[in-house]
């Protein structure tokens, strides 16, 4: 089963926790067992796992790609964005998670963030789950 999920986002970095999307399709799709894969079909953004219990771990995410590859750093990319492009790169496009008695298998502290690096935009997640 195959569902998307808008996502509006509001600064030009930005992670956004979107666990009750990617539960809601697995409840969904009402298997016991198999494989969520979620999927970010933009260049300048994507979607990573990581702690959701201190908001402060993803400020420090966000802040250290951002040293990491600052805003403006003479790139080629003559479009403005060539930070997000590579920042997207870093964190990648998909995550696979486990379902496991009809719920995603993450761990006590895990979310699944989308990562803007180019917004606000309106942005969408592809979710499947089989
Ligand atoms: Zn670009």
């Amino acid at each position: 089963m195959i569902t998307r999920h808008e996502v509006s986002t509001g600064r030009r970095c930005q992670m956004v926790d979107i666990t009750p999307a990617v539960s809601y399709a697995v409840h969904s799709a009402g298997i016991e067992e198999g494989m969520c894969v979620v999927y970010c079909p933009h260049t300048t953004a994507g979607v990573r796992i990581n702690e959701g219990a201190d908001p402060d771990v993803a400020a420090d995410i966000l802040a250290h790609l951002e040293k990491l590859v600052p805003a403006s750093g003479g790139y080629k990319h003559a479009e403005g964005n060539a930070d997000a492009h590579i920042k997207s790169t870093l964190v990648g496009s998909s995550v696979t998670v486990i379902v496991e008695n009809g719920h995603p298998a993450l761990g006590t502290w895990q979310k699944i963030f989308f990562c803007e690096f180019d917004g606000p935009r309106q942005r969408k997640v592809i979710i499947s789950v089989r």
